[in-house]
């Protein structure tokens, strides 16, 4: 026996974890029926392994106690309307002047008056930490209660979603690809579309391709902020993503050493040659903190502070060094998510606090050029 509008409206407002958006729009909610034992809803699903769908039977069955939850997979037609509504909401409006080409339009984030800051996490070499520093710094902008996606674009070695402990892969909609969400965060990797035992030469034009696709086609919705884990170096990432996100921020990662701090320094150059702002510095491995609360400087001290001189920009953080950060590295558990009071954790919460206070880079506006 079908059910009241009012019962069915009520289901349909539940919103989905990872899309973030109520069921009836996505085409979630399938049939809503009175049965014997009570109600039963069905969830149409995109696949049927999708991963949120204990929470969703959770939050459905807050809205309607002791119903029973079936699922089943969407058809062809119903998952390219999901396709279809998920670029409709992440589009920038069509502005006045706007023409149809036909193709899909451009996504609201990359807009310039986008409430979303982009921030590319940089290096000059690798091994310093950037990949843990883009991990932790993201589910600690998460846990400020911000709306953060990660994109693994270090394209020497996708580590992202091991470290970020990812347990599946990003789901696939025609073309339109759904990052996963892990620990409050958004995560997409590159190494996701790269067959393993093929080594990829990254050529200019594939990797600017690929880069494009993962940033204008993925749902990112519009997150507060977007991190991007960058390839150490200032090879050809960085090129294509100041033309693909020319607001993109520039973080340098650098070590207290003297030899690292010069590595750091030519790529933060290498950055502003392309005009990209570069907004902080992020020592990591700064001390040692031992059982007798002593702070030991075991890779020097001084780096993260005279790069940033040199730089005239802020020394946004300084990370100690801690055999927990790298253990929950490895096995898939961020220590600022499994340790919150440790030292190191407390330290990435203190970063994402300045990363948020110094606001987005000023927008260069053409329209205010004083000649
Ligand atoms: P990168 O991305 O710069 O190559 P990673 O983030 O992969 O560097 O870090 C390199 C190694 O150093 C990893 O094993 C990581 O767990 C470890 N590591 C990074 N930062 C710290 C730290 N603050 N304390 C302990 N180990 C760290």
């Amino acid at each position: 026996m079908p059910v009241s509008a009012a019962i069915r409206d009520a289901l349909a407002q539940v919103v989905e974890p990872q899309l973030v958006r109520p069921l009836g729009d996505l085409g979630f909610l399938g049939a809503v029926d009175e049965g014997p034992s009570g109600l039963r809803v069905e969830l149409v699903l995109p696949i049927l392994a999708w991963p949120t769908l204990n929470d969703l039977t959770a939050r459905l069955q807050a809205v309607s106690p002791g119903a029973e939850v079936i699922t089943r997979t969407m058809n062809d037609e119903e998952r390219l309307a999901l396709r279809h509504f998920l670029r409709g909401a992440m589009a920038a409006p069509a502005g006045p002047g706007h023409h149809d080409h036909g193709g899909d339009p451009a996504p609201k984030f990359l807009d310039k008056l986008s409430k979303t800051r982009v921030l590319g996490i940089s290096s000059g070499k690798g091994g310093v930490g950037k990949s843990s520093v883009t991990v932790n710094l993201a589910i600690a902008l998460a846990a400020l209660g911000y709306d953060v996606g990660v994109l693994d674009a270090d394209v020497y070695g996708f580590s992202l979603p091991k470290m970020l402990g990812a347990s599946h892969d990003p789901i696939i909609l025609g073309d339109t690809v759904i990052p996963t969400l892990v620990h409050g965060v958004r995560c997409l990797s590159m190494g996701y579309f790269v067959p393993d035992e093929q080594p990829v030469i990254w050529r200019g034009p594939m990797l600017h391709k690929a880069i494009e696709q993962l940033v204008t086609e993925a749902w990112w919705d519009e997150p507060d902020f977007l991190l991007i884990d960058m390839p150490p170096g200032t090879g050809d990432v960085a090129l294509t993503l100041s033309e693909v996100l020319p607001r993109i921020e520039m973080y340098v990662v650098t070590t207290p050493q003297a030899a690292a701090q010069r590595v750091a320094q030519r790529s933060a150059y290498a950055a502003r040659k392309l005009k990209l702002a570069v907004r902080g510095v992020i020592e990591n491995m700064s001390w040692f903190t031992g059982d007798d609360g002593k702070r030991y400087e075991i890779f020097g001290a001084g780096g993260g502070e005279r790069l940033a001189s040199e730089l005239g920009i802020t020394l946004l953080g300084q990370i100690p060094l801690d055999t927990h950060l790298r253990e929950g590295g490895d096995e898939g558990l961020p220590v600022v998510v499994e340790r919150p009071d440790s030292e190191v954790a407390r330290a990435f919460v203190a970063l994402a606090e300045r990363v948020v206070a110094q606001g987005r880079a000023r927008v260069y506006r053409q329209e205010l050029k004083l000649v």
